[in-house]
């Protein structure tokens, strides 16, 4: 099976799935997007309405901030991979709680052993703790970190939501600033060959 087909059986394992919190139908279901031999996975919080609509992650206000962003880090949005942490819309665009962040963690992975990505953007808090747990975003966000995931060392670059930047003008600020940076993490990230990441200045915690 190719990177397209596994994503694929991903998407339709979670529709058949009928353990899956906060879904009723198959077509709840918002399945990761994108490019599968992206070498940048973007990963969210979960779907909003308009994501619920067209079953694609970050087609409404915050993605539409997120594209600008994007542009800021000469970074094509059909070159990478975005994806949640929850596949479905929680009710009201609540957050998602603990048993479902679990619940939909065993897809995401699958996800990332396909595509494995060099680099992980995280959009906000939930997608920022499953790599970089006990740190707050205020402390972290724009900066590289090096975790290991599925024997890998991968790249970590945790980052505000953009819903986040859409309700605070500082936070926006911030994190357009933190998008220009990135292009300077990716360039010196993606420059070095396969796994041999080092010796990059990496900010461990
Ligand atoms: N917010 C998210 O975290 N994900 C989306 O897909 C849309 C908005």
């Amino acid at each position: 099976m190719d990177k397209k087909q596994e994503l694929l059986q991903i998407k339709l394992d979670m529709e058949a799935d009928k353990y899956l919190p906060l879904i009723s139908k198959p077509q709840d279901i918002i399945p990761g997007d994108g490019n599968s031999d992206a070498e940048i996975v973007f990963i969210g919080e979960a779907g909003g309405y308009n994501e619920s609509v067209q079953r694609k992650p970050f087609v409404g206000q915050a993605g539409k901030l997120l594209d600008k962003l994007l542009e800021l880090s000469d970074i094509k949005r059909e070159d990478v991979y975005i994806t949640n942490m929850v596949k479905t819309r929680p009710p009201n665009n609540r957050d998602p709680l603990p048993d479902e962040l679990k619940s939909y963690e065993n897809y995401l992975d699958r996800e990332l052993k396909v595509i494995k990505p060099k680099v992980i953007i995280t959009l906000g808090r939930f997608s920022m703790a499953k790599f970089l747990p006990n740190v707050f975003i205020s402390g972290v966000h724009g900066k590289k970190y090096e975790v290991l995931f599925d024997n890998r060392k991968i790249i970590v670059v945790p980052m505000y939501h953009p819903a986040a930047s859409l309700r605070n003008g500082s936070i926006l600020e911030q994190e357009k600033k933190d998008f220009i940076n990135l292009k300077t993490i990716l360039t010196e990230t993606l420059s070095q060959e396969g796994d041999k990441i080092d010796p990059v200045q990496l900010e461990l915690i």
